[in-house]
């Protein structure tokens, strides 16, 4: 199953595995969404059917300030984990064309390799594009 949702500028996507639990915690979730009740007034939710996302792999994406995006990833169970974005590798010289042209500096030049913030990265692929050595690929990639 795919889930998303989007407010205020930020997301949240998962993909994973549900199992149908049946009336197990219908009530918890009228509880914690009242609005249902509107939607199912007296005993017509027993129509429903509760459906426990027990493994799922995601992300949070928060672009509510362009200048400081922020993302992470979402486990839940033992949800596969498939990285993504880039990573600086062997290689590196140092010479900081990446991070001259990346939107959110994001990329740590003090060290050698350079250093990618996962939580800020656009996943754009400026960097890897414009780095003389081609140190920069992408995560996750054999
Ligand atoms: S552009 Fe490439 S070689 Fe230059 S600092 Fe960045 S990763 Fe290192
Ligand atoms: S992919 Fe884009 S945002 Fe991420 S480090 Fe490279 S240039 Fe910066």
């Amino acid at each position: 199953m795919a889930i998303s949702a989007t407010r205020a500028k930020i997301a949240v996507s998962l993909r994973g595995t549900v199992k149908n639990i049946g009336k197990k915690h219908l009530d918890i979730m009228f509880e914690k969404n009242p609005y249902m009740k509107g939607i199912y007034p007296g005993d017509t939710r027993a129509a429903l059917e509760v459906f426990w996302l027990c493994e799922a792999q995601g992300e949070y994406f928060d672009i509510s300030d362009p200048s400081n995006i922020v993302r992470d990833t979402i486990i839940i169970g033992n949800g596969n984990t498939v990285q993504t974005g880039y990573i600086a590798g062997e290689g590196c010289i140092g010479c900081k064309l990446c991070y001259s042209v990346c939107p959110q500096k994001c990329i740590d030049t003090s060290a050698k390799p350079v250093v990618i913030n996962q939580n800020h990265c656009l996943h754009c692929g400026r960097c890897t594009e414009i780095c003389p050595k081609q140190c920069i690929k992408k995560r996750g990639a054999a």
